[in-house]
């Protein structure tokens, strides 16, 4: 079985991608998949989609770089109250935009894992150029409660694990295949398969050899086969392995499944 654990078929190109891009990876055999929002104006487009298409999860959040509404700890829990929404985000932080204060991103962050706990769900992180203010607001909120991923990992052995120590998860994405991702994959090779997921970030971060192109859920096949040769073992062990840990970080997926 595979899943893609971190996709947004709402933000693909044309409006009636969704359902050929879902399609194309069903016919794949990617099985499951987890449509994050970046947005609460999305929020009944998302639902909508997911009650159409039950393997279809759902996530209720605001993007670090998010514009529109910034709901509060209680609404945002409020939101989520829905059998297809397995967690809140996608949430945290992305220094990359150079805008220098950081603080309202940070409250952001600290208010979604509030949501979390109130709903009783995990949460799924974003972190760009802030590996150390990411960890230092997971343990300061006691994230470890709630649990999620932190998707999209790109960083260092050092901070893969203080993230392991709290119990996150970490998803990998198409920048595993990148030619320069060099140091990353050698962070992967040691990192236990039992804590990872895989995902596209769908449209974007198409993996190797489809770089340039509107990334699809279909191609988180790439990612399963780079970590399959980085640590000797089949994709479909690969694949097997990562869907077990998605329904174990997502127990309303498992609930659902
Ligand atoms: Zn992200
Ligand atoms: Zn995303």
């Amino acid at each position: 079985m595979i899943v893609d654990s971190h996709c947004h078929f709402h933000l693909l190109e044309r409006p009636d991608s969704a359902d050929a891009a879902l399609a194309e990876a069903q016919a794949a055999g990617v099985e499951y998949f987890c449509n994050v929002a970046v947005a609460i104006e999305e929020r009944e487009r998302l639902l909508a989609f997911s009650e159409r298409h039950p393997n279809v999860f759902t996530s209720i959040g605001v993007h670090p770089c998010g514009q529109g509404s910034d709901p509060s700890a209680q609404a945002l829990a409020a939101m989520a109250d829905h059998p297809q929404v397995i967690a809140i985000g996608e949430t945290g932080l992305d220094y990359g935009n150079g805008q220098g204060d950081y603080g309202w991103q940070q409250d952001r962050f600290r208010r979604h894992v509030d949501a979390a706990r109130l709903a009783g769900l995990p949460i799924i992180v974003h972190s760009r150029l802030a590996p150390a203010d990411t960890v230092a607001i997971l343990r300061e909120t006691n994230a470890q409660d709630v649990g999620g991923v932190i998707h999209c990992f790109v960083e260092d052995a050092k901070t893969a694990n203080a993230l392991l120590a709290l119990g996150f998860y970490l998803s990998l994405s198409g920048i595993l295949t990148f030619r320069n991702a060099e140091a990353l994959r050698e962070t992967v090779t040691e990192l236990p398969l039992e804590r990872l997921l895989v995902e596209t970030d769908c449209p974007y971060l198409a993996p190797v050899p489809h770089r340039g192109q509107e990334n699809r859920p279909g191609w988180v096949s790439e990612v399963i086969e780079c970590i399959a040769r980085l640590k000797g073992l089949s994709p479909e062990d690969v694949a097997e392995q990562t869907a077990n840990n998605f329904f174990h970080c997502f127990a309303r997926a498992q609930a659902r499944r």
